[in-house]
């Protein structure tokens, strides 16, 4: 356990392998509601062989313990803050910050690679997606790309969009790539469910990465025809009510289709909101209340 702040600590196994290797971080719960993550660090836990590995494996369980013990969807209950948008965190700031501070310092700082894993939060529903970061330095691209195809899921959303200031990485991966460590985010699962389908394609995922990195000897083959995701966006709310899907997770969509409508409290609709590409729907937001802008869905046109 680490004490990441006054009364929360982060569960954290290290698998130190027999035989020297890369250090390989599994950062399950910086969202507390998404499940298969967590449950497939569980099964790894028992899987990973030490007296076979080469490298290390650090595994944190669940990096935001008050949002999973108080079972909230993208906020702490302790400070209102989404935890994977305030990394790399301060070593005297809020509980996310200080979470955020000791998952850099003590995982990410000491891992050569990070898959930070997620699935749809208790309110989207997703199909499974791996965004894959681009930056301006063409060996961490390679390195991230060879890493996207390993983990097995074919649907690859291109990210050109995050920050490129260590001190101001706001996500968990994007922290990682900052400081010369390639890293993905992995969704798979959602709608607060731990259905077993998504928690064993995250093991196979894994296992897949450590095969790729040579941690262990036989693992499952990278993805054979990958769908590269670019343009994406992430819609968002213009108004705060009730929200209504219009689509399902994976429906094929042209560009002008409406993803969702929002009503005031009353039932009067307020917003209808149109998806500006076409492509397919990785998420949509699938239960009733939404707040000016927040997302409401992604959608990554197949490239
Ligand atoms: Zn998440």
């Amino acid at each position: 356990m680490l004490e990441a702040a006054e009364g929360v600590a982060i569960p954290i196994t290290t698998i130190t392998g027999a035989k020297p290797g890369t250090a390989l971080a599994l950062i399950a719960g910086n969202h507390g509601y998404e499940y298969p993550p967590i449950l497939a660090l569980q099964r790894l836990r028992d899987q990973i062989d030490a007296a076979t590995l080469a490298g290390t494996v650090i595994m944190v369980h669940v990096a935001n313990m008050p949002s999973f013990l108080g079972r909230t969807v993208y906020f702490s209950p302790a400070d209102g803050k989404n935890l994977n948008r305030v990394y790399p965190g301060r070593a005297d700031g809020s509980v996310s910050e200080r979470i955020a501070y000791a998952v850099t310092k003590h995982v990410i700082e000491a891992a050569d690679y990070v898959l930070d894993l997620h699935c749809g939060d208790g309110n989207e529903s997703l199909r499974p997606y791996v965004y894959q970061a681009v930056t301006s330095d063409d060996r961490m691209n390679a390195e991230t790309a060879r890493l996207a195809l390993a983990f097995g899921i074919d649907h690859i959303l291109i990210d050109r969009n995050r920050p490129t200031d260590p001190a101001a990485s706001l996500y968990c991966s994007t922290t990682a790539i900052t400081r010369g460590k390639p890293a993905l985010t992995i969704e798979s699962g959602s709608l607060g469910q731990s259905d077993d389908e998504s928690v064993e394609r995250i093991v196979h995922g894994v296992r897949g990465v450590m095969r790729e990195l040579k941690m262990v000897a036989e693992g499952p083959p990278p993805v054979a025809q990958p769908v590269y995701l670019e343009p994406n966006v992430v819609l968002t709310s213009p108004e705060t009510g009730l929200l209504y899907p219009l689509v399902e997770r994976d429906q094929k969509i042209a560009e002008g289709t409406p993803l969702v409508r929002i009503t005031d409290f009353f039932g009067e609709e307020v917003a209808v909101v149109r998806s500006p590409i076409g492509g397919v729907v990785l998420y949509v937001v699938a239960t009733p209340p939404i707040v000016k802008g927040q997302p409401v869905g992604c959608v990554g046109t197949p490239r």
